[in-house]
């Protein structure tokens, strides 16, 4: 918790990242927030998208989305301000209905999310009738509710090898349904989505990258194309890629995902060189320091479900976090 520290004190660990004259500029939301959340009894959860000044600035807890949701549960405050996309505002609300859940810009979405409805789910039962629907975390309440359990990229193959069955219905991310089906006997049938930020990387990247910097490490997100995963010398959710570096220590590594995730990872490993190619997010990057003061000021926007959706997508999220 940062609710002790001013914004003087916190530059000392984001210095890597941040250029001193750019965290002046943020210094004044940054006191405003950690204000603001003392006086709102408020909480700020932080996917790992998120730029630094948010992630090691402001936030009190910080994740992947499957950390965030168990996380959200457990969450004490009066206020959850989600500084990641809707649908993981969403999964807060689900998971913690009592709390007043933020989202600071309510057009932080998600390609995958948008690619899939309830009514493509409907379809897709009735061409395979009795295959249960697993759906990744990147769905809308309405699409979670509309499965029978939910997954993460760090949990994908565990919940689908959990149902004790020879066929699944894996929605709506066609990279990662290929990339866990190279790793178990389930046979996944999948849909187009894609992310838009993952899709980008290609075999070539990685090829590149081996020549211009000899001896790297890469490490690819499951959301990338299958030949980037098998090129790569490992795969993993950031959260299993922070551990990778926290573990291995590689002299120089590249993370293949959104840029943030290796700022926010290079705090903490000043011994490890952090080689980009990397791509933003224009979702995550819709949250900034200065809506999430916005958020906390005018309490706004406020994550609501619908009650008949919320106790269906509520079971398939639980449904997951009890693996
Ligand atoms: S990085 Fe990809 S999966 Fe994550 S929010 Fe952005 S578009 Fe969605």
């Amino acid at each position: 918790m940062n609710e002790q520290i001013s914004a003087a004190s916190l530059y000392d660990r984001v210095s890597r990242v941040i250029p001193k004259a750019e965290w002046m500029g943020f210094q004044d939301d940054v006191e405003a927030i950690l204000d603001l959340k003392r006086k709102r009894n408020a909480v700020i959860l932080a996917h790992n998208y998120q730029t630094p000044e948010i992630f090691h600035g402001v936030a009190d807890i910080v994740g992947d989305s499957l950390a965030l949701a168990r996380k959200a549960m457990e969450v004490e405050a009066d206020v959850i301000v989600l500084a990641g996309v809707h649908f993981m505002a969403e999964t807060a609300k689900l998971l913690n209905p009592g709390k007043t859940v933020l989202i600071p810009d309510m057009a932080a979405g998600c390609s995958l999310a948008d690619s899939i409805t309830p009514e493509d789910i409907a379809l897709l039962r009735k061409a395979y009738p009795g295959v249960p629907v697993v759906t990744y975390v990147n769905t809308s309440a309405a699409v979670k509710a509309a499965s029978d359990i939910c997954c993460t990229s760090g949990n994908a193959r565990q919940v689908v090898e959990s149902l004790g069955v020879p066929r699944v219905l894996m929605l709506p991310d066609e990279y990662l349904a290929k990339n866990v089906a190279r790793e178990t006997n389930v046979e996944l049938i999948a849909w187009r989505g894609h992310c838009e930020v993952h899709e980008l990387f290609t075999a070539d990247d990685i090829r590149e990258l081996r020549e211009s910097h000899p001896g790297i490490t890469v490490l690819a997100h499951p959301e990338c194309p299958p030949d980037v995963v098998e090129a790569a010398d490992f795969s993993g959710s950031t959260a299993v890629m922070s551990d990778y570096v926290s573990r291995e220590r590689p002299a120089r590594v590249v993370l293949l995902t959104e840029c943030s995730m290796s700022d926010n990872v290079a705090v903490h490993h000043p011994d490890v060189e952090f080689i980009r190619p990397c791509n933003l997010c224009p979702h995550m990057k819709r949250i900034t320091l200065g809506n999430i003061r916005t958020a906390l000021e005018e309490n706004r926007h406020e994550v609501t479900i619908d009650p008949t959706i919320a106790v269906a997508a509520r079971r398939a999220v639980e449904r997951m976090l009890a693996i």
